[in-house]
């Protein structure tokens, strides 16, 4: 274990400046905290805070993360408090160590209850501060470098497994390749202990068998590449028993076949060293063909910068190579944390993005089994998350916007919404959130979704939500009108309706509800009189057969005989200006004369004509725009009740707040009757406006 001098001394090595006297007390503060409690080992505790402490002196980091690594189990396993540590150590430990220590606290959870979305939070906490996941990660390796000592083999594979599954993946994606490695290799051990051993066993015996074979093959690429005037440094080693494990079980090879177990590292002064000694190293041996990759000019995601290709050598044996600076090789080994070392100045650039993936690795998965899944296939799914005010955490599909996010947290929010907050600012609907966005949703209990949302919406339970509503206040609106309709249906009928009149006939029509009746009716999808035989059956049978309304039209200016058809683009009512298109086989057909179609220019005869004495009956269309409240539909179907004008159909055809554009059709008298209703319609504080189509 390192002592306190040594410790301190490591600092001071890389930073003059550094707090010796804090550096002390931190030193003091664990080893009094952690008192007497053991390690599995036999050891006192508080050598493994020391040991984390010393692994980040490795990296050269702050102070505050030295601090951080000695304390970091103190608040979790000591009576020691956030508050004491903040009031011994100052704010920047104290919420280091709180993240250090709120990660920690996932590892408690049973195996499959392990929320990831407390992993989530802090990583996003950590966002801010990669020097939590540091110390995690060294906090873990510690542990995996210890973990023989825990005697039951189930906690130690489970341990092992999570360091497989999850940490070691971290690591990775921090671009900390030694932890990486070490964490897999000590994992390997724990899962498969017998591919472990047998795999170390076989690369002794070739050690012994084929003595000095790596440096033999290190000398001769070091020599090629030093006859062409390059001097480089030159490293073998066999890859490590999880590579060649991994190897064997992804291509399904015995140990014998697998053939590049060695790799060699080629360090250059300047990058255009590296591309002239891969010139060389390609002409001097044979290369494995698709091999090659240049992560120089286009670097791996965590910021890894090298040259990769695969030679043979001795015709049969295959060896890795990678070429790199010496600056890039700091870099690759350690990663981000590299960029963190003292005094190597401001946050690199890219860092947050790169954490941000790292979240949406985690935040991708809705629970541990699947955090599991996602972590070791590296599936970056497109997606962000957003907090509600309260701190809830919500994840969605990038492109998310605040109406989204309503119905992700409750289908009755996205219904009641009529604006956001997005970070404490009044911002559109339609705006798209960004990753860590904080949103309040504004509601009103008379709001309802609005259609012109589906424009912008990108989740399937907002869209889903938002046409269902809409469908059902369509429904709801028509129904009213079928209620108002009703009524004056019902007072033609010889006896007086009631509940149970209605319910059978409801049975009777095969409907299911009340309400569906009253659609029916609202909706023109049922004659008058069949609503009269449904509740009073038999109750038709003395009316006329078109009772009030009959249509009685006759047309002046045709050859007896012939037939016609009123237009259904104009619909002309009498009183309307006429004219008649005779068209072959069809006869001849009626339109106003102001129709659109005719003015469009047609090719068929033209007839004068003029409508016959007491026509009356037809069907009129109108366009009429209502504004968007409750009631104005009723109010409408009032007018057409009081006017004695039957609804044929009724169709919603624009949805455009604070307006909704129905077309109605109307059966009416005559163009009198039918400017009557218009005029009554303008009348209303419903209608914004009116017009014949
Ligand atoms: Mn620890």
């Amino acid at each position: 274990m390192l002592r306190q001098y040594e410790l301190v001394e490591r600092v001071k090595a890389y930073d003059p400046d550094a707090d010796e006297a804090m550096l002390n007390r931190a030193y003091v503060y664990t080893v009094q905290k952690h008192g007497s409690q053991l390690r599995a080992s036999g050891d006192p505790y508080f050598s493994h805070p020391v040991e984390v402490a010393g692994l980040m002196t490795d990296l050269k980091l702050d102070q505050e993360t030295i601090i951080t690594a000695l304390l970091h189990d103190t608040v979790e396993d000591t009576l020691a408090t956030i508050e004491d540590v903040e009031k011994n150590f100052g704010p920047e430990v104290a919420r280091l160590v709180d993240g250090v220590t709120k990660l920690s606290k996932i590892e408690q959870m049973p195996e499959n209850e392990r929320a990831a979305e407390n992993l989530r939070k802090f990583l996003l906490a950590m966002s801010e501060d990669l020097r939590v996941l540091l110390v995690k990660l060294a906090d873990r390796l510690h542990n995996m470098r210890t973990l023989h000592h825990i005697k039951k083999l189930e906690k130690r594979q489970r341990i092992a497994r999570e360091t497989m599954d999850i940490y070691a993946p971290l690591a990775e994606r921090v671009g900390m390749y030694e932890y990486m490695r070490e964490m897999q290799l000590l994992a390997f051990e724990q899962l498969e202990p017998e591919a472990y051993h047998t795999i170390t066993k076989r690369l002794e015996q070739l050690r012994t068998s084929d003595t000095g074979q790596v440096d033999r093959i290190a000398l001769d690429i070091k020599q090629a590449l030093s006859e062409a005037g390059l001097e480089v440094e030159v490293w073998g080693r066999e890859k490590h028993p999880y590579s060649i494990w991994k190897k064997m079980a992804e291509r399904h090879l015995p140990f014998e076949q697998v053939t590049d177990i060695m790799a060699f590292r080629v360090v250059a002064p300047k990058v255009e060293d590296c591309y002239r000694a891969l010139g060389i190293l390609h002409t001097t041996f044979q290369f494995v063909p698709g091999r090659f990759k240049d992560y120089i000019s286009t670097p791996k995601n965590n910021g890894y910068r090298s040259l990769h290709t695969t030679l043979f050598y001795d015709q049969s044996m295959r060896v890795e190579v990678q070429i790199r600076t010496r600056e890039m090789n700091q870099t690759n080994e350690f990663g981000l944390a590299a960029h963190w070392a003292y005094k190597q100045g401001d946050r690199p650039d890219g860092a947050v993005g790169w954490l941000r993936d790292l979240i949406e690795i985690v935040d991708a998965s809705h629970d541990a089994e699947e955090l599991l899944e996602h972590t070791k296939l590296a599936i970056y799914q497109d997606r962000i998350f957003a907090f509600t005010p309260k701190g809830a955490l919500f994840q969605l599909p990038k492109g998310a916007t605040p109406v989204d996010f309503a119905f992700a947290v409750h289908t009755d929010l996205g219904a009641q919404t009529v604006g956001a907050k997005i970070n404490g600012r009044h911002m559109p609907l339609r705006t798209q959130m960004q990753n860590g966005d904080v949103v309040e949703i504004i509601k009103s209990k008379n709001a309802e979704p609005q259609l012109s949302w589906l424009g912008f919406v990108v989740t399937g339970k907002a869209r889903a939500s938002i046409r269902r509503a809409v469908r059902l206040k369509e429904r709801e609106e028509v129904a009213e009108i079928g209620r108002k309709l009703f009524d004056e249906i019902a007072v033609h009928l010889p006896t007086k309706v009631g509940k149970k009149a209605i319910r059978q006939a409801v049975e009777r029509l095969e409907l299911e509800e009340e309400e569906d009746l009253m659609y029916a009716i609202g909706s023109a999808k049922l004659s008058d009189r069949e609503v009269m035989e449904a509740l009073v059956p038999g109750s038709t049978a003395d009316l006329p057969e078109e009772p009030s309304q009959e249509r009685a039209i006759s047309i002046k200016g045709l050859t007896a005989g012939v037939g016609f058809t009123l237009a259904e683009c104009c619909h002309p009512v009498p009183g309307d200006r006429i004219v008649g298109l005779r068209r072959k086989g069809v006869g001849v057909e009626v339109h106003a004369i102001d129709c659109l179609d005719l003015a469009n220019g047609v090719d068929a005869d033209w007839v004068d004509l003029s409508w016959g004495e007491r026509s009356h009956g037809a069907v009129g269309r109108l366009s009429v725009v209502l504004y968007n409240r409750p009631g104005t539909l009723a109010e409408m179907a009032g007018v057409f009740a009081k006017n004695n004008a039957n609804v044929m159909n009724l169709e919603l055809t624009q949805r455009d707040d604070p307006f909704h554009t129905y077309e109605v059709d109307l059966e009416v008298q005559d163009l009198a009757h039918l400017t009557r209703i218009m005029s009554s319609l303008r009348a209303t504080d419903a209608v914004a406006q009116t017009d014949r189509i």
